[in-house]
């Protein structure tokens, strides 16, 4: 069959085939565990699911606003003009099909053929892609662990030019738990007005800005006001309150493209689901404490699989400040021989496909976050899970023939 250039220029979502291998074993009855795809594995607070059988009950089942009910872009505003130090309006927030569909609206409402956008990687698997989807160009701007995957200000002044439509920052970030300091995004800024053109924009994907375990997040809007009109963030509910399956995420921008966002998204998926809705006004306007503990809970796993994967030989990994991976390098064991076979893991592909054959432990390849010889682990699942997983993990890399 015939399919289109659209479809054939981009890659299918590894995160999302890593959980989809791991949950079709588990059908099988195959005991996997998962440090695969980004998902908490908490279920939605109690208060949140009440709210959207209120919903159901009052009958919101109907078509909502495009661009969101005003009640919940309403809470949009007010939670993320405190989140960036802002008066943002209704008028500058669309809410979407997750914070993956406003991306998708707001490259689609920014980018024109040839338009670059910065990516610095290891990124999340779907910034290029997406940007591909929509005729942009990703620009890919390399950081490293050893200098704590920081911005270097030095090699992104060599990447950005007026061609840069976009640089798209995620901080906490997908897949290094790297966190970026108020100086990286004052250099970000410096970068910008400088060798940027007057409409290259900042984008930052602010989706785990409350799990936060080691220092403090900041926002861009705070650090370099003067950039204002240059500015959208990307914010949502999935991973700050387990709600990955509503699929509610949203953007703040300038008024004039939530504007082109909106009829974007009128002629595609229309409104985001309307109980979904009403159970994020309920997230965002509720009780926060839940939020609390279960970043509280992560912080546990995350210092339990940090130390036991430095505990593996020759295994690398830069401490990670917040989201809930673990991105550590495996260039040590590429080369080395199965146990049993001649076979040799060539990459990171390789290496994670071993690693659930023979420990039963899903992981997704760093190439996908374009950082061959890595593997990101998610500790967003039990601490029994990341222990028993940990085991196994060790175990099967100790088994390789070096
Ligand atoms: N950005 C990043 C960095 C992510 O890890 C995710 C997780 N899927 C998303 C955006 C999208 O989240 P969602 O579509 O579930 O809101
Ligand atoms: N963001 C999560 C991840 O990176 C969920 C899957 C996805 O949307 O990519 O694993």
């Amino acid at each position: 069959m015939r399919i289109s250039a659209h479809a054939r220029s981009i890659q299918p979502s590894l995160t999302l085939q890593v959980a989809a291998r791991a949950a079709k074993l588990r059908a099988e009855g195959v005991d996997v565990i998962s440090f695969g795809a980004g998902e908490p594995d908490f279920d939605t607070p109690a208060h949140i699911k009440r709210a959207a059988e209120a919903a159901l009950e009052r009958g919101e089942t109907k078509y909502t606003q495009v661009a969101g009910t005003p009640e919940l872009r309403e809470a949009v505003a007010a939670e993320l003009s405190r989140a960036h130090g802002l008066r943002l309006g209704v008028e500058n927030v669309i809410v979407s099909v997750g914070a993956k569909h406003s991306l998708f609206n707001l490259f689609l409402a920014l980018l024109d053929p040839g338009d670059e956008v910065v990516i610095p990687a290891p990124c999340w698997v779907s910034y290029p892609e997406i940007v591909t989807l929509v005729g942009g160009t990703p620009v890919i701007l390399e950081t490293r662990a050893e200098e704590g995957y920081r911005i270097d200000e030095r090699r992104l002044g060599e990447v950005v030019s007026h061609r840069t439509r976009a640089i798209v920052l995620c901080s906490p970030s997908n897949p290094t738990g790297a966190l970026y300091d108020e100086r990286t995004l004052v250099g970000v800024a410096r970068v910008v007005r400088e060798r940027g053109g007057p409409d290259t924009f900042v984008v930052t994907d602010d989706i785990y800005r409350r799990l936060v375990y080691r220092g403090e997040w900041s926002s861009m809007a705070r650090v370099a006001p003067e950039l204002l009109g240059r500015l959208a963030f990307v914010d949502g509910v999935s991973k700050t309150y387990a709600m990955t399956g509503w699929r509610i995420g949203y953007c703040a921008a300038p008024a004039e493209l939530i504007e082109a966002m909106a009829k974007l998204q009128g002629q595609s998926t229309t409104n985001p689901a309307s109980v979904s809705q009403a159970a994020a006004l309920a997230a965002l306007t509720g009780p926060q404490e839940p939020v609390e503990e279960m970043r509280r809970e992560f912080d546990r796993r995350r210092r339990t699989m940090v130390s036991r994967l430095r505990e593996i030989p020759d295994v690398a990994v830069h401490e990670p400040a917040g989201a809930f991976y673990a991105f550590p390098d495996l260039r040590a064991y590429l080369g080395a021989r199965l146990p049993d076979r001649d076979t040799v893991i060539e990459d990171d592909l390789a290496l994670a496909q071993y690693v659930l054959d023979q420990a039963r432990v899903a992981i997704v390849p760093g190439s996908g976050c374009l950082a061959p010889g890595f593997e990101r682990l998610s500790y967003a699942t039990s601490m029994s899970n990341v222990e028993e997983g940990l085991r196994r993990f060790a175990t099967a890399l100790g088994a390789l023939r070096r």
